[in-house]
């Protein structure tokens, strides 16, 4: 019997805003536990929350990007639930009315591209954290994060495969990093994601029932995950069982999931609308202001990279993947316009150094105008394609510009026809069997010559003006 998976994702990030949602405490993260608190994001019987703009307005802004239908009037709820982590008795967050519904994200995969419906983006508060005592049965809680403001995003049961799921969260982190709205980091928590996931006969359009995965904190482990949990929901079914509705543990050690919970039903939350807060509306006069600074997206710029740059469709992925990088990229193509050149170098040794240095394209201790500067040299025919690798590296650990490097070491192609002449005849003299092998007809030891007086020339002799000369002189 063959399976479809069906997969759901709900994300949670994290607003980088530097007050609360309902309050004016810092959000900075690793502050001493309790010291960005106040009586409302305490809960404290009598306060009142007042709502941040700046969350609304980055809401609005995913809520654009992802093509979504912006309700003009949405409320906050009260979820009801009781747990240590949180003081109210209440998590504050949207509920029947979201702020946006109806939107897609388009992903890249293997075959083309596919789109995922994105059912709602919804803002709520995030909980504290409980830090739990390795010596003694003791936990303590750290309340500086109550309140940290959090927008949902929900898609459609749309994803297929495991692959698709990481595509799509890699997409919607693009965007939130583009948008500038939060840092999208998994191991850190700002980024955090349920997978739901079921399993029903090929072909057939009756859901299965789903189980939710959670603790899935890494791209590598989301799609472990919801692996492992296809293949279990397939045994479970051919065993003649039943897939429950739970909550499932992804544990990481084990590399398995284990049930946490049977699955709460909205109903369990006793949801009602918050009567501490208005009722949210949103204007034509706010949506077009929140639109006027939406910068341009990862989908329009890896197109416009392609058709501008003439850069094929891989190139225009790597380089679009942060924003970063492709002002890098632009950087200096502006200042050496040949964007194919450009992205070679970028993709291949720019990223080599940075991933081998575990460094963001912020840090690279190669700026942009010295790329453009050490492949002008090359351009130029002031050094030769295989000394630049040499420039660059020294780039990398030194941080001076390429032409400094190729002045202080000496590393200037030599074109001079004269000098190479004379290096020429020294390899033919000292190969007497090559030379007479070469002609009897061994064309292919032309190689070895070349490479002969680039070794005693150290990489520095001009490669055409060498094969012109060795060409007249065995040839010729
Ligand atoms: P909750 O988890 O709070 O009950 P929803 O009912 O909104 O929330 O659904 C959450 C997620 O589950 C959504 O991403 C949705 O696409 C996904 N989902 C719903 N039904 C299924 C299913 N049968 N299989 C897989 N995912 C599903
Ligand atoms: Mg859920
Ligand atoms: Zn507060």
């Amino acid at each position: 019997m063959e399976f479809e998976s069906v997969i759901g994702l709900e994300v949670h990030a994290q607003l980088k805003t530097n007050t609360k949602i309902f309050c004016s405490c810092s959000t900075e993260f690793g502050a001493p536990p309790n010291t960005h608190v106040c009586p409302v994001c305490l809960g404290m019987p009598g306060v009142l929350p007042v709502l941040n703009r700046k969350v609304v307005d980055y809401a609005l802004r995913m809520a654009l990007a992802t093509h979504c239908k912006i309700q003009r009037e949405s409320r906050f709820a009260r979820k009801n639930y009781f747990y240590p982590d949180l003081p109210k008795g209440y998590q504050i967050s949207q509920y029947e009315l979201p702020i946006a519904r109806n939107g897609r994200l388009d992903i890249s995969v293997a075959d083309g591209t596919r789109r995922i419906g994105i059912n709602r983006i919804h803002m709520e508060e995030d909980a504290g954290k409980l830090v739990h005592d390795p010596d003694r049965p003791v936990s303590r809680v750290d309340l500086n994060r109550t309140g940290v403001p959090l927008m949902e995003i929900v898609s459609e049961p749309d994803i297929r495969t495991a692959e698709e799921a990481g595509a799509y969260l890699r997409q919607l982190r693009a965007i939130i990093r583009y948008l500038g709205i939060g840092d999208g980091n998994m191991e850190e928590g700002s980024f955090r994601c349920d997978a739901n996931i079921s399993i029903m006969p090929k072909g057939s359009t009756v859901f299965g029932i789903r189980a939710e995965l959670k603790n899935l904190n890494s791209f590598k482990h989301v799609e472990k995950a919801i692996q492992y949990e296809i293949q279990r929901q397939k045994e479970v079914i051919l065993d003649g069982g039943q897939v429950a509705q739970e909550t499932r543990l992804w544990n990481p050690d084990r590399n398995l999931t284990t049930s946490m919970r049977s699955k709460e039903e909205a109903h369990d939350y006793r949801y009602f609308p918050d009567p501490d807060l208005l009722p949210l509306v949103i204007d034509d006069d706010w949506i077009d202001a929140v639109r006027a600074v939406l910068p341009e997206l990862p989908a329009e710029k890896r197109s416009r990279f392609q058709t501008e740059y003439g850069l094929p469709a891989m190139d225009a992925d790597v380089l679009t993947a942060n924003r970063e990088l492709a002002d890098f990229f632009e950087d200096c193509v502006r200042i050496f316009p040949q964007p194919k050149a450009v992205s070679n170098w970028v993709m291949g040794p720019l990223l080599g150094l940075l991933n081998a240095r575990n460094l963001g394209i912020e840090a690279s201790p190669v700026s942009a105008e010295h790329l453009a500067d050490l492949l002008t040299l090359v351009d130029e025919g002031t050094i030769s394609g295989k000394i630049a690798k040499t420039v660059f590296d020294k780039m990398a650990d030194t941080g001076k510009p390429p032409k400094k490097i190729v002045e202080e070491k000496g590393l200037v192609q030599v074109s001079d026809a004269g000098a190479l002449e004379a290096e020429v005849d020294a390899v033919l003299a000292a190969n007497p069997d090559e030379v007479a092998a070469y002609k009897g007809g061994k064309k292919k030891l032309m190689g070895f010559f070349v490479g002969q007086v680039m070794k005693a020339t150290r990489g520095k002799a001009n490669p055409r003006l060498v094969n012109e000369i060795l060409g007249k002189k065995l040839d010729g």
